[in-house]
């Protein structure tokens, strides 16, 4: 059992009214709250080192340095990378991707006529750059589809892996559904007939799942900070070393360089290959606080938490008539999609579960392509963080259910 008075202590901004009533905060796979760890570790940084890094001789650049490196010693461990430069900094999972795609481009390994291949449960963070990627290539985007369980039917890729498959991109988690995604049986698919990169988001999963990149054999994996109790603009792109010795740069800058001259450059080695310009120093080494704070817990105890909240949030829904749970079906951790009969417009659930101090996310959560598959305009999600109680659940359950009173 968690010791959640406690850990709820360590999170002032939950012990505040929202429209005169308590707040209850089940909007965390968009973005998760700070414990005062990481807010102190912010500041501490900006009142006693604030310093560049990596270019100083002096005591608090060099001070800055050994910290945010330490941070990234901290992700290394957390992830099980095999090597702390084989961990790039990013400012979240969007760019992470985007740097992936852009540096595959610039590295010719994708061409015309090859094949780039996504899910269907994939944000649109995971859906645009490999499209932005076959426009400038003309390789064409193959997309994995699922059932109305929101299921992946994976078999589809023992037809479309070939030696002009490129890449496989897919996430672990889906941040709209919370439907755990079978990443396990398609890396071992790809790995046994292509030789495509295969990189896993893990926007949804980093802050439930204990991660291992090396058990899980992918060439990159990426998250975002705030999604795991870290400042805003921070996060990970993790790629293997030998794929990434192998891929031109994508941003071009300082930090980044070995030698400039106007005639050529030539680039730093791993990862600030992949780190041009000043980094979130800060952020990251709160990053690294955030990381202390869920191993602190354990990362098996919060999921074993967040998973008994979905559990009994799912339960106490489908009592209510007329609810329908999207995935419903499916194995799935930390998310609760769903839509009330004959309420077209979930952001009026929304709103009237603001007033009622709750706040859950509304709408197509980046992800445009289930919400057609389902032929919704949106669903209702609350999403469970380690400090969410049972009660919360309960207050969400009674709110749902005055909001369809007063709809319908
Ligand atoms: N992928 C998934 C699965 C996500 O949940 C999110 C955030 N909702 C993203 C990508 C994009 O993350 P960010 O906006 O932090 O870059």
């Amino acid at each position: 059992m968690l010791d959640l008075q406690h850990i709820r202590s360590q999170f002032p901004i939950l012990n505040q009214q929202v429209n005169g009533k308590p707040l209850v905060y089940l909007d965390n796979a968009a973005t998760s709250q700070k414990p005062l760890s990481v807010l102190t570790t912010l500041e501490k940084y900006y009142t006693e080192i604030n310093a560049n890094v990596h270019r100083g001789i002096h005591t608090l650049s060099q001070l800055a340095t050994t910290e945010m490196e330490l941070a990234r010693q901290k992700i290394q461990k957390f992830i099980n990378a095999k090597n702390d430069y084989e961990v790039i900094f990013t400012k979240g999972t969007t760019e992470g991707i985007n740097l992936v795609a852009y540096a595959l481009g610039n590295s010719n390994w994708v061409k015309k006529d090859d094949e780039i291949i996504i899910s269907y449960l994939e944000h649109h963070s995971n859906i645009v750059p490999w499209q932005m990627l076959c426009e400038r290539t003309g390789a064409k985007l193959r997309v994995i589809p699922m059932d109305e369980n929101g299921v992946l039917q994976i078999d589809v890729l023992d037809e479309w892996l070939s030696e002009k498959t490129k890449i496989v991109s897919v996430n672990q988690v889906s941040n709209a559904l919370g439907v755990i995604n079978p990443i396990e049986e398609i890396i071992k698919k790809v790995r046994k007939n292509s030789s495509a990169y295969i990189l896993i988001d893990g926007a949804q999963s980093v802050v439930h799942f204990e991660i291992d990149v090396q058990k899980m054999d992918c060439d990159f994996f990426v998250f975002s900070g705030h999604k795991i109790y870290a400042p805003m603009g921070t996060g990970i792109l993790y790629g293997k070393e030998e794929v990434l010795e192998k891929l031109q740069p994508f941003h071009g800058g300082g930090e980044m360089i070995s030698i400039c001259t106007f005639e050529k450059t030539t680039y730093a080695g791993l990862p600030f290959k992949f780190e041009a310009g000043t980094p979130n120093v800060g952020g990251n080494i709160a990053l690294g606080a955030a990381i202390d704070f869920m191993n602190k817990i354990g990362i098996l105890n919060i999921q074993k938490h967040e998973n008994e909240l979905l559990e009994y949030g799912q339960k106490k829904l489908l009592e209510i008539d007329g609810l329908k749970i999207y995935g419903e079906k499916a194995k799935r951790t930390g998310v609760i999609s769903f839509n009330l009969e004959g309420i077209g417009i979930a952001s009026d659930v929304g709103m009237i579960l603001d007033k009622l101090g709750i706040a859950v996310r509304t709408g197509h959560h980046c992800t445009q392509p289930i919400m057609n598959f389902f032929n919704i305009a949106g669903t209702v999600r609350a999403s469970f963080a380690v400090y969410n109680t049972f009660e919360e659940v309960d207050v969400l359950v009674e709110g749902v259910r005055k909001a369809q009173k007063m709809l319908s």
